[in-house]
């Protein structure tokens, strides 16, 4: 409870799918608490609750809230969000309140929403929709419109005071990163693999990124760019690893050992089985690629399928089915694609025949891994030289 509080600003958060999860719920909505503070962990003057039912920020009155909008914004799991003022308990008094901020808005159609947790208050939520309605009506000839009004003034009543608000912020949806678990995400700096990890944020997973390359055989700028990239979409999940894998070696291997047409998928196979170690190491339970069905040669299902076979952990693909300028819309909005688009040295590129295979066999790459030798030992090394950089929104 909060009854010593009396603040002039308050911000109501509305959560999205959160209430579907009827058992889960008081997990569900804990978690995006902590996500909350996380993101506004910088900023002073700000306490998050959930107080009487409902999901509030208590603002002092110093607080930037531009600068509040701005974090709540990309917080994954807010619906929506509203920045409320402190009314009068006076219906008479409230009604001039609200009048006051509507006066300036263009609508045409609008409703009064009041919820009352506060059953000592001596009207009901309907007389102050009554109220406050028609003031708005009567001065400005707007329509009362109760299924799809253009603007909602909502009116809150709790803990003996009233707030009102007008303005509402849409959120970024979704679950609230960490309920659902964590998982590694194998990031390289092209424009998939980031929409592709940001969609599975979306569905409530930590989020561990995982980039390989081919440094010093190639130079270093794939690694910079996946770093950028993953500092972007810490903004959405506040802390971020990146485990930068050195592939070099394995891939040198490769190349003495197997046909030109076959490395991209041999190179592969080797990137799954060192993204599983580390899913194990840390906890995680399944592998995230950006692949999309036919977009390259790598990407068709009997790729697929010779490619997923060495990991026994699922392997998703949240961008199988969709075209590539879906994923670049995806890729413009989230911010990443200007990143994305940068040129650098991908280790996958790296010494790739004008004609990779379409169709590998199985037992061609079989073959192949055999004349390896012990390629065991040698992604024991890849994982002893991986670095792993820490990364943390708000800085
Ligand atoms: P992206 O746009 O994500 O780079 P792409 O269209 O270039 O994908 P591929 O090169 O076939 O396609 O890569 C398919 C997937 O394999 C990527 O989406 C990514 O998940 C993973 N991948 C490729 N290269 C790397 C790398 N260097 N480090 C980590 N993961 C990689
Ligand atoms: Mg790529």
């Amino acid at each position: 409870m909060n009854q010593e509080k009396s603040p002039g600003r308050v911000i109501i958060v509305h959560h999205s799918e959160i209430a579907l999860k009827k058992g889960n719920r008081s997990f569900f909505e804990s978690r995006l608490r902590t996500n909350i503070k996380q993101s506004l962990r910088d900023v002073p003057g700000v306490d998050v609750r959930i107080d009487f039912g409902r999901f509030l920020i208590y603002l002092e009155d110093f607080v930037d809230i531009d600068l509040v909008v701005q974090r709540l914004k990309q917080v994954i799991g807010i619906a929506s969000f509203k920045v409320a003022f402190k009314g009068s308990s006076d219906p008479e008094i409230l009604k001039e309140q609200v009048f006051d901020k509507v006066k300036h808005l263009q609508f045409e159609s609008f409703r009064v929403d009041t919820r009352r947790a506060d059953k000592q208050f001596p009207f009901k939520s309907v007389e102050v929709n009554q109220i406050v309605g028609a003031r708005i009506h009567t001065a400005m000839k707007k329509r009362v419109d109760l299924k799809n009004a253009q603007l909602v003034v909502n009116i809150e009543i709790f803990n003996k005071q009233v707030f009102y608000a007008v303005d509402s912020y849409p959120g970024e949806r979704g679950l609230p990163v960490g309920s659902t678990g964590k998982v590694v995400s194998m990031l390289s700096a092209g424009i998939d693999s980031p929409v592709s990890s940001f969609r599975m944020m979306k569905r409530g997973c930590q989020v561990i990124f995982v980039h390989f390359h081919s440094y010093p055989f190639t130079e270093k700028s794939s690694v910079y760019n996946a770093i950028e990239l993953a500092r972007k979409l810490t903004v959405y999940q506040n802390h971020s690893k990146v485990y930068i894998v050195p592939l070099g070696d394995v891939q040198k291997e490769i190349i003495i050992a197997s046909p030109p047409k076959l490395r991209v998928v041999m190179y592969r196979r080797m990137m799954f089985r060192l993204a599983e170690r580390i899913a194990q190491k840390e906890g995680a339970r399944a592998i995230i690629t950006g692949e999309s069905l036919g977009q390259v040669a790598s990407q068709t299902l009997e790729n697929i399928a010779a490619i997923s076979e060495v990991v026994d952990m699922p392997v998703l693909r949240p961008l199988i089915g969709m075209e590539k300028e879906e994923i670049i819309r995806s890729s413009r909005q989230i911010g990443l694609f200007e990143i994305s688009i940068e040129p650098c040295a991908d280790s996958c590129s790296y010494l790739v025949p004008q004609r990779p295979e379409t169709k590998a066999r199985p037992e061609q790459v079989h073959a192949a891994e055999e004349k390896m030798g012990d390629w065991q030992a040698l992604l024991d090394r890849a994982l002893q030289e991986t670095e792993v950089e820490q990364l943390d929104f708000p800085e």
